[in-house]
């Protein structure tokens, strides 16, 4: 078992013995099968990842099985992604498909390496925040659900991130992924004049709106409360998380939308963002069968028509948004495919999208 050090005089000691030797030497990797990934050194040693998907919020109990098994397979180290997975580092090959059995044998299913679909990365949801539109945990369950097939293969086109946010404040990584689904306020917050004027600080309150839709009232009593400008409002709920009478929840009119194209960077090719193509489908729990029909049509369409190692955005910047949304049969309005930043071409920025 590796020694409890916490704090960085002792980073080094929670590395693998085999990791800390070969620090810098790494030589290349292979993808051996779904979940396992090979590591070779130029000092001849090999390393073994299995990867495995593991819940975002556990217990201490969980993570204490999680240890258990690292001690029996792993020399008492273990290795947490940015995805929610859990990667067991093995030196002996013969441990390899003993391990995988015992992780699925827990329900923790190994795959989502190489061309795969990889852990799903979501926010919070209602667990402990204020402005969720959506469960996104609940969600995310559904729609891996629906796409496990492709976390247990690694024959896609490319690898496949997909990532959730319960609000337009986007804490996970939406605009960075494949394919992004954002819950949606679509109408503004309503002002409760009575908890505005005695609770919240007015100039906070009014400088929270990053679009200037708020400004300041006198009510008939002479307390001071605030107005919203609706045709300014994007619904992201900042007003909201400042001050508790601007209650912009509205299960009535909330919805998801789907974004697509995102990837981070790499040796090839630059970063690029998610795009809307779907602008608005209704939160239907605990299965949300409008979103995981929608996600799955445009895993496939790509999976049909996309080269080896293009990635969803990729593929789209070859065959262009108008082959996009005819192939995938997603409607097409002059709202989408706008980014966050403008700062490359879109139908408002170029006069060759012929929509
Ligand atoms: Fe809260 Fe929005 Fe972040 Fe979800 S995306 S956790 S609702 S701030
Ligand atoms: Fe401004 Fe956002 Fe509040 Fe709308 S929801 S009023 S955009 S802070």
């Amino acid at each position: 078992m590796a020694k409890l050090m916490i704090g960085p005089p002792h980073y080094e000691l929670m590395l693998h013995p085999l990791i800390k030797k070969n620090y810098g030497k790494w030589l290349y990797h292979e993808h051996v099968k779904p979940g396992v990934i090979k590591r070779v050194s130029e000092t001849g040693d090999v390393l073994f990842t299995v990867r495995a998907a593991i819940p975002k919020i556990v217990s201490v109990d969980f993570v204490r099985s999680l240890c258990d098994i690292a001690d029996k397979y792993c020399d008492g180290y273990i290795k947490f992604t940015s995805r929610h997975a859990a990667e067991f580092l093995v030196v002996n090959e013969e441990k390899v498909d003993e391990l995988i059995k015992e992780l699925e044998s827990l329900g923790l299913p190994v795959g989502g390496t190489g061309k795969s679909f990889k852990p799903l990365i979501h926010t919070i949801g209602w667990n402990h925040c204020h402005t969720a539109i959506v469960d996104a945990p609940g969600l995310a369950k559904a729609i891996s659900d629906t796409l496990f097939e492709y976390y247990k293969r690694n024959d896609l086109p490319a690898k496949l991130k997909i990532a959730i946010a319960c609000c337009l404040n986007m804490c996970g990584a939406v605009h960075c992924s494949d394919i992004a689904i954002v819950g949606i306020h679509r109408t503004p917050p309503t002002v409760d004049d009575e908890i505005v004027s005695k609770f919240c600080e007015l100039p906070t309150l009014v400088a929270s709106c990053p679009t200037y839709a708020i400004k300041p009232k006198i009510l008939p009593d002479k307390r001071r409360s605030v107005e919203v400008t609706a045709e300014r409002c994007m619904g992201c709920g900042n007003c909201y998380t400042v001050c508790p009478g601007m209650k912009i929840i509205n299960p009535k009119y909330d919805g998801l939308a789907i974004f697509v194209g995102g990837k981070v960077s790499n040796a090839k090719s630059p970063p690029m963002y998610s795009r809307l193509v779907i602008p608005y489908l209704p939160i239907n729990p605990p299965r949300f069968p409008e979103v995981t029909e929608a996600v799955k049509k445009i895993v496939d369409t790509w999976i049909k028509y996309a080269k080896p190692d293009e990635r969803i955005g990729e593929w789209i910047e070859r065959i262009g948004w108008e082959k996009f949304f005819k192939l995938t049969g997603i409607p097409f309005s002059d709202k989408l495919i706008d980014d966050f930043i403008f700062s490359v071409p879109t139908f408002r920025t170029t006069t060759q999208f012929k929509y």
